[in-house]
């Protein structure tokens, strides 16, 4: 009995065993299958671009594989279609110097400058229009000039490929009689651009034809002041850190005073153009500003000791160097950045931005251009 029992036991499990290596080989199979086809699918959806023929090829070997190349080529179509429909040459894309503005009404006009892309189109011309001439009204060249106070928006199109365009938003502010000195500075914790879903720099914003770039008034070759913006001097902030500046260097043991501060736009222009006709303009241009593009009319300039070369890697100019951004300045045409600032460098011309921009801006190695993301190049 016992015998018998567990010869049927045993051949119970002869059978089993039996079962499961079947299920097992067929479980192989399979697995060698969808690894061969899974391969194949790959290959073929590798090689489309560089080789078409060997495309073919595996296609025609494994028949489940056609779906997925058949879908690259379409992709691929669509775009060459759209680039087809403009004719080599056109214009591609606007972009402005500010999309953002406010003005006052009675008060100066205002200009973005306008970048059409590419570089070397055909036709450049530009088409501008107001969406309420009463706010602000704009000229051909794009001149934009505050009407009554309100809010419109200021479109500039390319000529040659009408959906190609940009816009200004303005606002117009009602009459102001007294010029205040406007806030300065907004001081954030790291350097930042702040850009739209569309693209727009919503961190330049122009009030009064000054460009402020994140709170911070920016005057170099691409942004100029109005010819009416006069201070009268050095700021009062300027001047007070300007006083404790020179009281530490003292202290140090070195001698920091001013050569020449505030100048106001008429002062600039007899300046440039002297310069101009002494060194000619090119000249003139890496190291003095046209009318309207020298921070000296801020009022938060100085040049200290003596504005010359000679006062670069004195023992005040180094002391300046490490100094400066404690009372709110930066070295502006720092060393090797003239492709940045549009200007060589200049040991002695100080700006105040307020000691959190100074120590973010000096200690970060750039020059303003640079740490704020702007250009320095006249139109
Ligand atoms: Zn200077």
């Amino acid at each position: 009995m016992r015998v018998a029992k567990s010869r049927r036991r045993r051949s119970k499990q002869a059978e089993q065993l039996l079962s499961v290596l079947i299920l097992l080989a067929i479980l192989a199979v399979l697995i060698a299958g969808i690894i061969l086809i899974a391969e194949r699918l790959l290959e073929g959806s590798k090689s489309p671009p560089a080789e078409p023929m060997t495309v073919m090829e595996t296609q025609t070997e494994t028949v489940i594989s056609t779906e997925a190349p058949t879908e690259i080529p379409i992709t691929t179509e669509a775009p060459t279609e759209a680039e087809t429909t403009l004719p080599p040459g056109s214009v591609t894309g606007v972009t402005l110097s500010f999309y953002r503005a406010s003005m006052h009404a009675g008060g100066g006009s205002i200009m973005p400058l306008v970048f059409m892309e590419p570089e070397d189109a055909d036709n450049k011309t530009e088409i501008w229009e107001s969406s309420d001439e009463d706010v602000a009204s704009v000229d051909d060249a794009g001149t934009i000039t505050p009407g009554s106070a309100g809010h419109c928006t200021v479109r500039v199109t390319s000529a040659d490929n009408p959906s190609v365009f940009a816009e200004v938003d303005v606002t117009v502010l009602p009459p102001e009689d007294t010029i205040t000195t406007p806030a300065m500075s907004r001081p954030g914790t790291t350097t930042y651009t702040e850009v739209s879903a569309d693209g727009v720099r919503e961190d330049i914003e122009v009030i009064d034809g000054i460009t402020y770039v994140q709170g911070v008034m920016m005057v170099n070759k691409t942004y100029p002041l109005p010819a009416s913006y006069n201070p009268g001097g050095l700021t009062p902030e300027t001047q007070q850190a300007f006083r404790a500046l020179c009281v530490a260097a003292a202290v140090a043991g070195y001698s920091l005073f001013s050569h020449s501060d505030f100048r106001n736009y008429s002062r600039q222009a007899a300046l440039y153009d002297s310069y101009c006709a002494r060194d000619g303009q090119a000249a003139a241009d890496r190291f003095s500003a046209r009318p309207g593009h020298s921070e000296h009319q801020t009022g938060m300039v100085i040049d200290v000791n003596w504005p010359g070369d000679s006062f670069n890697d004195t023992a005040e100019a180094q002391w300046l160097e490490a100094h400066c951004a404690e009372y709110g300045f930066v070295i502006r045409f720092p060393r090797e950045k003239e492709e940045y600032t549009g200007y060589k460098y200049e040991s002695w011309h100080i700006r105040y931005v307020g000691v959190e921009w100074a120590e973010q801006i000096m200690g970060s190695g750039l020059c303003m251009e640079e740490f704020f993301n702007v250009k320095s190049v006249y139109p």
